[in-house]
């Protein structure tokens, strides 16, 4: 049987048209669902019995299962779920003076195949469905809601590429923001992308005014394509493109997020010609320090050279973060726990 929590609104209204009864019933499940968090159907006490037996034939309530958790000594906390067919995924809570962020996977591996990252490195087996993406907020919203908090700013930033899943990511990002569910803000979310071009424009059209990041971590094309495969289908200046419509449509501020790759991607040379490129665009960049993936051998900047690099573009009049890492104790990067775990497989997403 189907999960509920794989039913978006619209798909909800259709089912309820679909069995002669009112469209609005697929609100009134939202708001059991994600703002009441009942566990069963019988608990949805303003639909009619015969309804609750319509849903009970047809859909089941479940959450998702997790495999283990770690607990870092700053409050990070990584989540490793098991998926109903063995499927392994990560889910990250950082916490923030500014609230709770939870970073959310949407594939079961990725096939762009960045060659720092280890969520590429079994390719992708599947895309997530809608259900593994929101249980994944519901499941850290659940246990914050033991402490009197909740998840308040989400980042599509775990394992997969968010614009490879593109029509279940829409679906996610409208439940998750869903006025009388778990209401959170568009602007307190973040999707990041490495840089599907004809994504951009479709996103840029997209109502909600969520926030696009692009990992962009190098300038030039030579070096992209090095470290970056996609960047040969889709090359910086067709990137850039992109993105000065997708500025011109949304007047929304971009974020270029940008690894520090000691003796890769961090020289002077390297921070002027970052410079050069975003010069004039409406962005931000994201400086985050690399957490080392045993299975390559790439490493991280130091911290002064990444406080340097900073420094060059501060000078240069482009506004930077240097971010700094999350429960590195726990599992380093990203990606990195479910790769230790799984075998190597064939399926390709
Ligand atoms: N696929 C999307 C979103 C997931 S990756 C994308 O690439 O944007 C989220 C971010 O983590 C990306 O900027 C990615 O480059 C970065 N990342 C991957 N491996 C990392 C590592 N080992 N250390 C630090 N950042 C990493
Ligand atoms: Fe995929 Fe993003 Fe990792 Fe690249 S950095 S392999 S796009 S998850």
């Amino acid at each position: 049987m189907q999960n509920i929590y794989d039913l978006s609104q619209a798909d909800l209204e259709q089912y309820f048209i679909s069995i002669g009864d009112k469209p609005f019933r697929a609100v009134q499940i939202l708001e059991w669902l994600y703002r009441h968090k009942v566990t069963s159907f019988d608990e949805m006490t303003n639909l009619s019995k015969k309804a609750i037996i319509a849903l009970k034939e047809n859909f089941v309530i479940e959450h998702l299962n997790l495999k283990t958790k770690y607990v870092s000594k700053d409050g990070t906390v990584k989540y490793l779920f098991e998926l109903k067919d063995g499927n392994l995924i990560e889910t990250v809570l950082m916490r923030h003076n500014y609230g709770n962020s939870v970073c959310v996977t949407s594939e079961v591996g990725c096939n762009m195949g960045c060659s720092f990252c280890a969520s590429g490195e079994l390719g992708c087996i599947r895309k997530l469905t809608l259900s593994e993406m929101v249980l994944q907020v519901l499941y850290v919203d659940n246990e914050l809601n033991k402490e009197n908090e909740r998840v308040s700013n989400i980042v599509v930033m775990g394992i997969g590429e968010p614009f490879d899943n593109y029509e279940t990511l829409l679906k996610f990002l409208r439940t998750v923001n869903y006025a009388k569910g778990l209401e959170i803000g568009a602007r307190h979310i973040t999707v990041s992308t490495s840089g599907i071009v004809p994504k951009i424009y479709e996103f840029a059209k997209f109502p909600l005014q969520i926030n696009l990041a692009i990992s962009l971590h190098a300038a030039t094309n030579e070096l992209r394509s090095k470290i970056m495969k996609i960047n040969k289908v889709y090359p910086i200046e067709e990137i850039m493109k992109a993105i000065d419509y997708y500025l011109e449509k949304t007047n929304r501020r971009v974020t270029f997020e940008y690894i520090l790759l000691k003796g890769v991607n961090d020289s002077y040379e390297d921070a002027m010609n970052l410079v050069k490129l975003v010069r004039g665009v409406n962005c931000y960049i994201n400086l985050i320090p690399y957490n080392e993936v045993p299975t390559n051998s790439y490493k991280s900047t130091s911290h002064d050279d990444a406080e340097r690099f900073f420094e060059i573009l501060s000078k240069n009049g482009i506004n930077a973060t240097l971010r700094m890492e999350h429960g590195n104790d726990v599992a380093a990067a990203c990606g990195q726990l479910r790769a230790q775990t799984m075998k190597k497989e064939d399926k390709k997403c």
